[in-house]
C-alpha cells in the first residue's frame, strides 16, 4: 500500500508528525492487517496507513512511537461507564448481596454523599485507568451528579467521552427531580458542551430502569433528536424492569418505549439482557444500540447465561456495543476484557463455534462499538481522516513471547489492557511506557484513599 496515495496532497506535514509503528490492526472495512505497518498522525487525525517504510518515507522527522514488534489498533469504546459513583469504593462492596442492595445500599448512597471534588477525584481515577488500559472513548451512564467538575477532569486526561447529568425522576431519591427540571439540566449541559466542540460533549443521560416517568423519557428523546446527541440509559439487565413495567403499564419496557415513540438510532440502551423476542425484533427494527457489559451480569448474577439475548441480535446485525459499567458490577475498566468474555460467552451458549470469534470481538470494541454510539465516521478504526485514536500494545510480555501468526487472535484471547504501552487520542499522546502522562498520577492515590475511609466510615445505606 502506498501511503501518499492515501494522503490529502494539499496538507504540509509538519515536525511535529508522529509516526505509530508496529504490526498494524486497522479493522477498516477490508480488516487489513499490516506487517511492520504505521499509521501516521498530523495534528488530531490520521494522515496515512501503510507499510513503515512508505510512510516514513514521507514523513521525515516524525517521532517514532513503537516498533517493529508491536501491535497497534484503534482505540477501545467503552460505551457504558460510570465514571462517578463506586469508584472511591472500588472493590469495597460486597460479593454476597443481590444487585439492588449493592447499588442502593453501597452505590447510591455514597454517591449522593460526593462534593463536586469527589466527582472531579472519581472521574480522573476513571480516566486514568480506561486510558492506561487503551479505551480513548467512554460513554459515560447517566450518574453524574457534578457535570462540569467531572467534564473538566476528562478533558484534561485527554479521554473522548459524552456525558449529562444525573437524570432521574422518582421521589426521596438523591439527585432527584420533577421531570421537567431534569430536562432542563440536560439542556445546561447540551449548551455548555455542544457535539463537535472538542472532545467532551454532552448526551442526554437518564438513569432508566423504572425510574423514569413516560414524560421524562419521551422528552429525553425528543431533546436528543433536536440536538442531534445521543440518549442513553439503563434497561432490563435482570427481569425486574420488565416486572415493573408490566405493572404499570401493561407492555414489557422496550415495547412500551416503542409505544411512546422514544427508540430509534440516536437510543444507546445500557444493557436489554432481558427481552423477549418482540422486544429483540423491536430493537433491531428501530436501530436502537445496546451496550453489553458482561461483567456487570456475571459479577452481579444477573442470569445472561439464561436469558441474555445479545449473541442474537449480534448474528443479526444488530448495534452492539460493549460497556465495563461500575465498581459495584465489574471492577475493571478493560474493554478487551470484557470482549473475550462476551465471545465466549456467546460461543458456549449457541455451542458454534463458527457464529462469533475473537474477531468479532475486536469489532465489537472498535468499529461496531463507533457505530453503536454514532462515531464510525470519525472513530473506531485506523484510516485517514479518521481521529488519531491509537493503542500500541507491548509485545515484551510473557504473553506475547510466543507470536500469533494473527495478532487479532492474541490481543483478544491472549492478553487484556495490560499490555497497553502508548494510547493516543486525536493524535495527543495521553500513555506512555504503560503509563498515563496526562493526569499526574501519584497525586491521586493519597486523596483516593483519605476519600475511600471517610465514605466507609459514613455511609447510611437507603436499604
Ligand atoms: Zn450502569
Amino acid at each position: 500500500m502506498n501511503s501518499q496515495t492515501m494522503n490529502s496532497q494539499s496538507q504540509p506535514f509538519p515536525t511535529s508528525a508522529i509516526i505509530v509503528r508496529g504490526t498494524v490492526i486497522t479493522m477498516n472495512a477490508a480488516r487489513d492487517v499490516i506487517s511492520d505497518g504505521a499509521v501516521a498522525v498530523v495534528g488530531e487525525t490520521i494522515a496515512a496507513v501503510g507499510t513503515y517504510a512508505d510512510v516514513s518515507a514521507d514523513h521525515p522527522g516524525a517521532i517514532i512511537i513503537g516498533n517493529a514488534d508491536q501491535v497497534v489498533t484503534p482505540g477501545y469504546i467503552n460505551a457504558h461507564q460510570h465514571v462517578t459513583g463506586d469508584r472511591l469504593i472500588h472493590s469495597c462492596i460486597p460479593d454476597a448481596i443481590d444487585s439492588q442492595e449493592a447499588i442502593f445500599g453501597w452505590a447510591v448512597p455514597v454517591h449522593s454523599a460526593h462534593t463536586g471534588d469527589d466527582d472531579a477525584l472519581s472521574a480522573s481515577l476513571a480516566a486514568v485507568e480506561a486510558l492506561s488500559n487503551g479505551i480513548t472513548c467512554t460513554v459515560e451512564a447517566g450518574t453524574v451528579a457534578h457535570p462540569e467538575r467531572v467534564a473538566e477532569s476528562l478533558r484534561q486526561s485527554g479521554m473522548r467521552a459524552m456525558l449529562g447529568q444525573w437524570g432521574w425522576d422518582v421521589e426521596n431519591a438523591p439527585f432527584a427531580a420533577p421531570a421537567d427540571e431534569v430536562l432542563d439540566r440536560q439542556r445546561i449541559m447540551l449548551d455548555k458542551l455542544p457535539p463537535g466542540n472538542g472532545l467532551v460533549e454532552a448526551w442526554v443521560t437518564l438513569v432508566g430502569h423504572d425510574l423514569m416517568s413516560d414524560a421524562l423519557v419521551s422528552g429525553a428523546s425528543n431533546l436528543a433528536r433536536e440536538r442531534g446527541v445521543g440518549l442513553t440509559f439503563h434497561l432490563s439487565p435482570h427481569s425486574g424492569d420488565a416486572v415493573s413495567y408490566l405493572a404499570r403499564t401493561g407492555r414489557r419496557p422496550v415495547m412500551h418505549l416503542d409505544d411512546l415513540g422514544v427508540l430509534g438510532r440516536h437510543v444507546l440502551i445500557a444493557h436489554g439482557v432481558h427481552l423477549d423476542d418482540d422486544e429483540v425484533e423491536t430493537v433491531l427494527r428501530t436501530e436502537t444500540a445496546i451496550a453489553s457489559c458482561p461483567w456487570a451480569y456475571l459479577r452481579l448474577a444477573q442470569g445472561v447465561t439464561v436469558a441474555g439475548r445479545h449473541g442474537d441480535l449480534f448474528l443479526r446485525n444488530g448495534r452492539l456495543a460493549l460497556g465495563c459499567d461500575s465498581e459495584n458490577a465489574g471492577d475493571m475498566v478493560d474493554i478487551l476484557r470484557a470482549a473475550a468474555l462476551f465471545v465466549g460467552l456467546e460461543r458456549d451458549r449457541s455451542m458454534d463455534a463458527f457464529s462469533i470469534t475473537g474477531q468479532h470481538g475486536l469489532e465489537l470494541a472498535t468499529i461496531r462499538g463507533a457505530e453503536a454510539i454514532g462515531k464510525a465516521d470519525t472513530i473506531g478504526s485506523l484510516e485517514v481522516g479518521k481521529q488519531a485514536d491509537i493503542v500500541v500494545h507491548d509485545t515484551r510480555g510473557p504473553q506475547w513471547l510466543t507470536m500469533s501468526t494473527d495478532p487479532v487472535l492474541q490481543v483478544v484471547w491472549a492478553t487484556d489492557g495490560r499490555s497497553v504501552h502508548d494510547v493516543l487520542v486525536a493524535g495527543r499522546h495521553v500513555v506512555a511506557d504503560g503509563r498515563c502522562i496526562s493526569v499526574d498520577v501519584d497525586s491521586l492515590r493519597g486523596a483516593a484513599l483519605e476519600r475511600r475511609d471517610h465514605f466507609l466510615a459514613s455511609r447510611a445505606p437507603m436499604v
